[in-house]
């Protein structure tokens, strides 16, 4: 586990934090949105600008185009004959008066005035309706002043009413190419305007003096700027004052890097407008086209919300995507605690168990102590009993003088002194320690040690141990003690199986085989009950005990046989019994004698 911090890395790698990406994402959205509706709007009111120009020119040369024929209405008349006849005096004020009716009527102009050198009203096609006008001193004003430096006169003005009349102005040359009077030829505004009020875009003319004289508006006509002081037009400007209003109020603002005309709203203005302006020469005014910039505005909006729409769909399949990632790094997070406590509970149950083999172990070589020392015991008890028994003869043989026979006593106490020897020989060699060193073993003598080591107790259980050697000793290396309780263990759990049983044989057999010493253990008992399971530690058919199976027994041997580099092996064999199969490698210098 790990409980210090860094003791262990995650094989997880970590997902950045979720709060500040979503936050710099979103900022990055809004300004990409913020660009594309900037970029959207700018390029909406180039077009705008574009369209604007466009009407300017249109409504510049369809007005231009519609005074033309005036203009030359005034030239034509210049040198009519009826008006220089009357500039002679040679015709009368009422019969060229009605002239210029029929003139006015037939060119649809307003009126038609006839003046003399001075400027002074000689006859004009209104005489039916306005007399007075006869008479009437119009030498100062703009367009005459002009006709008689040989230019065309023009001048604007408005009447009481309203009604706005557009003038040309000519002079009538006399026979020496000097002005002998003038003819002026008024047009009605409001009838030219008549034509083209359907026009979508709001177009204006204004003056010089910033009135809006003619318009596609009949609601703009004659108001004017807000800027200019309304008594400063009505001093200077030939409108009567009770005739003018004001432009509607507008305020400037910035779109798209240009400045649009902000009106409050209402009337015949568009709420924001982009404004296109031209000087027109002919009528001497600016023409204005106030360009609607809604549609512009609602494109560029349209633009941003479907980026804004791609960017968010964008969005939410990274964050889905980072959602998944982040779900698979979690459960990966959580496995990988998981096995680190996994691993951790393993490495301690096994640290455990080994601990409980060892103490078996231990149990298992206390209890074969115990078991040994119990018969070590009953054998040297035995030859100790015979031995006092003979001593007691041959005390009593000699004091009845027989001293040849006590002679026989006394050889019988030195064989069973020599046993005794022998046991505690073996005794000695199996309590010696198990981590002796390899050494060359002979196998002959090792097993003829077990075999003595068991031979009490075969006896004693009407047991038949053969052993079978070849002629020639055969050595490995190995421990001979180790090998010695490996041998004698095989031999204790052939006796253990065959308790009960009516034929008791063990059959100790060693032979050399491809450069192996080959052990083998059979006895005529039941065989294994499970041959795949005999070397599996703990696992015994014995009623577990300190005197009966631990288990531990085979497996021991096992892992002392592997310590030698061989093997160790079991079967039942077919014609019945158990056969346990010892294999050491043969020494090298015996391999190479071979
Ligand atoms: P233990 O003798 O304490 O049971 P072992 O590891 O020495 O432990 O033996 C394991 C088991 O193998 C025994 O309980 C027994 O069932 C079986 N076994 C061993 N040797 C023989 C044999 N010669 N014949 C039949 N079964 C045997």
């Amino acid at each position: 586990m790990c409980t210090a911090p860094n003791a262990c890395e995650s094989p997880v790698p970590h997902l950045p934090r979720l709060t500040p990406v979503l936050l710099i994402s979103a900022l990055l959205a809004a300004l990409i949105v913020t660009g594309v509706y900037q970029m959207g709007l700018r390029a909406g009111l180039d077009r705008l600008e574009r369209s604007g120009e466009i009407a300017v020119q249109q409504a510049g040369d369809r007005i231009t185009a519609q005074l033309e024929s005036y203009k030359e209405l005034a030239n034509f008349l210049a040198r009519h004959p009826r008006v220089m006849s009357q500039l002679d005096g040679r015709s009368d004020m009422v019969g060229v008066s009605e002239f210029l009716l029929r003139s006015t009527l037939i060119a649809g102009a307003r009126s038609i005035t006839v003046l003399d050198e001075g400027g002074r009203v000689l006859a004009s096609s209104t005489l039916e309706d306005d007399p007075g006008f006869i008479g009437r001193a119009l030498g100062q004003r703009d367009d005459v002043v002009a006709a008689r430096t040989g230019r065309l006169g023009v001048y604007h003005s408005a009447e009481r009413d309203g009604a706005r009349g557009y003038y040309f102005t000519r002079s009538v040359l006399g026979p020496d190419s000097r002005p002998i009077g003038f003819v002026t030829v008024k047009v009605n505004v409001d009838q030219l305007e008549y034509e083209w009020r359907i026009d979508e875009n709001v177009v204006t003319f204004f003056d010089a003096y910033g009135v809006a004289f003619v318009s596609n508006r009949l609601e703009l006509a004659l108001s004017f700027d807000p800027d200019l002081k309304r008594q400063e037009i009505v001093g200077s400007a030939p409108y009567p004052p009770e005739s003018l209003t004001p432009f509607p109020e507008h305020l400037f603002e910035r779109a798209g890097g240009r400045t649009i005309w902000a009106f409050d709203g209402g009337g015949v203005m568009p709420e924001r407008a982009l404004v296109v302006s031209r000087t027109l020469p002919l009528v001497e005014m600016t023409t204005r086209a106030f360009m609607d910039i809604a549609p512009a505005v609602g494109e560029a909006r349209l633009q941003a919300l479907l980026t804004a729409a791609l960017l968010a769909a964008f969005g939410l399949g990274l964050l889905a995507f980072w959602q998944s990632r982040q779900r698979i790094a979690d459960q990966l997070r959580i496995e990988a605690e998981a096995n680190a406590v996994l691993e951790a509970r393993v490495a301690r149950r096994n640290a455990q168990l080994q601990q409980v083999q060892d103490d078996l172990v231990q149990a298992s070589k206390l209890t074969a102590l115990g078991h040994m020392s119990a018969e070590i015991s009953h054998e040297l008890n035995q030859p100790l009993s015979a031995i006092q028994n003979y001593a007691e003869n041959a005390k009593k043989l000699i004091a009845r003088d027989r001293a040849p026979d006590a002679k026989d006593n006394l050889s019988l106490i030195s064989e069973q002194t020599e046993r005794m020897g022998r046991i505690i020989t073996n005794l000695r060699g199996f309590a010696r320690k198990e981590t002796e060193p390899l050494e060359d073993v002979d196998v002959g003598e090792v097993l003829r040690a077990s075999l003595g080591l068991a031979d009490q107790r075969a006896r004693a259980e009407d047991v038949t141990l053969s052993l079978s050697l070849p002629d020639a000793p055969v050595f490995v290396e190995a421990g001979a003690v180790r090998l010695q309780q490996v041998v004698v263990n095989l031999l204790s759990n052939a006796m253990d199986a065959m308790e009960g049983q009516e034929r008791r044989e063990i059959t100790v057999s060693l032979a050399q085989q491809t450069g192996q010493a080959v052990i083998t253990v059979e006895d005529t008992g039941p065989g294994l009950a499970d041959p795949t399971r005999a070397f599996e530690p703990f696992y015994t058919t014995k009623d577990v005990g300190a005197s009966n199976g631990l288990g531990l027994g085979l497996s021991i041997s096992y892992g002392i046989v592997g310590s030698f580099g061989g093997t160790l092996a079991v079967e039942n064999p077919e014609n019945g019994g158990a056969r346990f199969t010892i294999a050491l490698p043969l020494l090298d210098r015996q391999e190479a004698a071979e």
